[in-house]
């Protein structure tokens, strides 16, 4: 579907950029998805950058990584304008985990793609209430192409498109793992929020 047009002799100054977006509930593969079409632009000898939140130190303080143990070096940055001075001179900007950063984030990337580079962020959708989360929505309405990526429901094997908490923590940003959230489809994600509830 995306293609690394600018391998060979176009210049800085006549490159175009846009906006991909790749969403959807944990453990869907966004991650890997990031990474899969980073590694192809780095194979069209393309410039990468590639940012997450500094709040994400799931795994690892500096390398991006997934489910899967892909992972792919980054830059842990405080705030979404961090990546106009570090990004702006790339082919290629990649974020993880985008949903962390500040609500400054879509108009950032609106000026990296104006200024010719292809922005690709990774990012939950919704919150552990199906609420959307922070700048995804703002995000996803600048981009030209958004993929929404599915995981396998861990109750009924259905596609899960939510992130259920099996914590009783209320706060938006829990990072957590197996034990703290499961992939949901819709029907077990609002039978389990009514448990929770009684
Ligand atoms: P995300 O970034 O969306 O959280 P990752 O790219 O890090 O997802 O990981 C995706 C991988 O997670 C899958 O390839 C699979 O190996 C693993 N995985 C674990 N639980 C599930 C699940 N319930 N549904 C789908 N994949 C899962
Ligand atoms: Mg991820």
């Amino acid at each position: 579907m995306f293609i690394e047009p600018r391998v060979g002799n176009k210049t800085h100054a006549s490159r175009k950029g846009w906006i991909e977006v790749i969403c959807g509930s944990m453990f869907s593969g966004k991650t890997e998805e990031l990474i899969r079409r980073l590694n192809r632009a780095k194979i069209a000898r393309q410039k990468i950058e590639i940012f997450k939140p500094t709040v994400d130190k799931r795994y690892h303080e500096e390398d991006v990584v997934s489910h899967n143990a892909n992972a792919i070096r980054s830059t842990p940055i405080d705030f979404a304008q961090d990546m106009l001075l570090l990004g702006g001179s790339c082919d290629v900007v990649g974020i993880d985990e985008a949903q962390f950063f500040d609500d400054g984030l879509a108009e950032v990337c609106v000026k990296l793609a104006n200024s010719g580079v292809r922005v690709i962020a990774a990012g939950l959708d919704m919150d552990y209430l199906g609420k959307p989360f922070g700048p995804m929505p703002a995000l996803m309405a600048v981009a030209e192409y958004v993929t929404k990526v599915h995981a396998v429901c861990v109750q009924c094997g259905d596609i899960a498109n939510y992130s259920f908490r099996n914590a009783a923590d209320e706060k938006q940003v829990l990072l957590g793992e197996t034990d703290s959230y499961e992939a949901r489809c819709r029907h077990c994600f609002t039978e389990g929020m009514k448990q929770k509830k009684s």
